[in-house]
């Protein structure tokens, strides 16, 4: 029997982390922190799992909703068996520390977790099964009342670097698939996921963007065309543009992006900010470009002239030396850069916000992908309303699946059973109705936070 129970980002982008029981044996899949819940209310809800065993985590990619949390799960369950890809591990390497920093910061002493050291991330780190995708790899538990292990499998996701969607095969002939975040469509820099070859009896599919018109994420040509008339209006007449990016797959696809268009004469040559985090992502993206699946294999990301953005001090410099700056959080989350940076860019009329990735409703970062030049707005952290004198403009460089995509996945797949997750309730809800509307024999479930699936 295969039991299934989600710990977090079950109706929402938050802490993904699901744990599946196949016959005894445990698997935890992915083990994130949620990005914008603070301190331990961020955390998926381990206790839920505390009489259950747990043999194995399996780690999808190493966006932070997905891994950030796995220190933690491992200080609970330290005999687990840690599996990802070895482009994520590469990147946890880079990442796991910041996320550590920011949480240590935010957690207080009512919290009874105690924040993660660096230590306890170098020792998890070194204890980390890494896999190459289509490398078979076998895990049994120990209260497995199987006689063969489970047979699992990572496949290119086509997300950011290193993303997996994770097929577990049993002895008896029985498969599940999680596609953790998935994208079947060519970005800038990496081709689209591949899927299994063979039916699956159960799928966890993401629903990111179900509830947003693939009119919208159609053409991401047209996207580049008419990112760049945007931006050369702002950079001739003196302005400097804000885009608060990921520092993992986002900020990649959009130096891949920027560069181009300069190369091909269509955006004005001006100076690019980037940095931190990102910079040590990016040097991974040309680690790895033979080993994954690239449209140009020769394209190196070091290769585009960068600022450092962390150097600037003075915000003047955004006036004397205009230019494109790429900012984390991508959500513009209080107390990160590009919020920092947002707090005065919105006084000029001259300057830009370009919003270009998905946004948490209640993140700072949704205000501007829904305000434009003019309006007033409330901000998380500033205490009155604010006029948004710049300009703002959303553009749309889907890194997920847009939702035709997804009921492709299930007519690929052909699964008996399908568990949405990884969506707003409107997101998950068009998926749904789609999938019961084109398919008769499907048992479709919705996942909630400790509510038990059985199959
Ligand atoms: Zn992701
Ligand atoms: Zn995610």
């Amino acid at each position: 029997m295969i039991k299934f129970l989600p710990l977090g980002g079950a109706l929402e982008i938050g802490a993904s982390c699901f744990y599946i029981n196949i016959n005894g044996t445990g698997i935890i899949l992915d083990s994130g922190l949620h990005p914008r819940q603070k301190g331990i209310n961020a955390l998926p809800d381990f206790e839920l799992i505390k009489n259950e065993n747990v043999d194995a985590v399996l780690i999808s990619h190493a966006h932070q909703d997905h891994i950030a949390s796995l220190p933690f799960l491992i200080r609970n369950h330290p005999y687990l068996q840690i599996f990802m890809t070895v482009q994520s591990l590469e990147i946890a390497e880079k990442t796991l520390h910041n996320s550590s920093r920011i949480l240590k910061e935010q957690l207080n002493e009512n919290d009874l977790i105690v924040p993660y050291s660096h230590e306890e991330i170098n020792l998890l780190l070194r204890t980390v099964r890494e896999k190459d995708y289509n490398e078979k790899f076998y895990i049994n538990g120990i209260a497995s009342s199987y006689t063969k292990e489970l047979e699992i499998e990572f496949y290119d996701a086509g997300h950011i670097l290193g993303s997996a969607g994770i097929l577990i095969k049993t002895q008896d002939g029985k498969s599940f698939f999680y596609t953790g975040d998935i994208n079947l469509s060519t970005q800038s820099i990496l081709n689209g996921g591949d899927l299994p070859d063979e039916k699956i009896d159960t799928l966890i599919l993401e629903t990111t963007y179900g509830a947003t018109d693939s009119k919208l994420l159609n053409d991401w040509r047209h996207e580049e065309l008419r990112l760049a008339k945007y931006l050369n209006k702002i950079f001739s007449n003196g302005g400097s543009v804000l885009v608060p990016v990921f520092a993992l797959g986002k900020t990649q696809e959009l130096l891949s992006i920027l560069n181009r268009l300069m190369k091909k004469g269509l955006l004005i040559e001006t100076n690019i900010y980037s940095g931190g985090l990102s910079k040590e992502i990016s040097s991974v993206y040309d680690k790895h470009k033979y080993k994954v699946k690239r449209k140009n294999k020769n394209f190196e990301l070091k290769d585009i002239p960068q600022l450092n953005l962390y150097e600037i001090k003075d915000f003047n410099e955004f006036r004397r030396n205009p230019g494109i700056v790429l900012a984390s959080s991508g959500m513009m989350i209080k107390g990160t850069k590009s919020y920092e940076l947002m707090k005065n860019w919105i006084k000029y009329d001259d300057f830009g916000i370009v919003i270009v990735g998905y946004m948490d409703e209640e993140s700072p970062g949704f205000v501007f992908a829904n305000s434009k030049k003019g309006d007033i707005v409330k901000i998380a952290g500033i205490e009155n309303p604010v006029e948004i004198k710049c300009n703002v403009e959303k553009f749309y460089f889907p890194s997920h699946s847009k939702r035709e995509d997804l009921i492709e996945i299930v007519k690929i797949l052909k699964p008996e059973n399908v568990v949405l997750i990884h969506g707003d309730p409107e997101a998950i809800d068009w998926v749904g109705h789609k999938i019961l509307n084109e398919f008769n024999d499907i048992k479709l479930y919705e996942a909630r936070k400790g509510n038990w699936l059985k199959f």
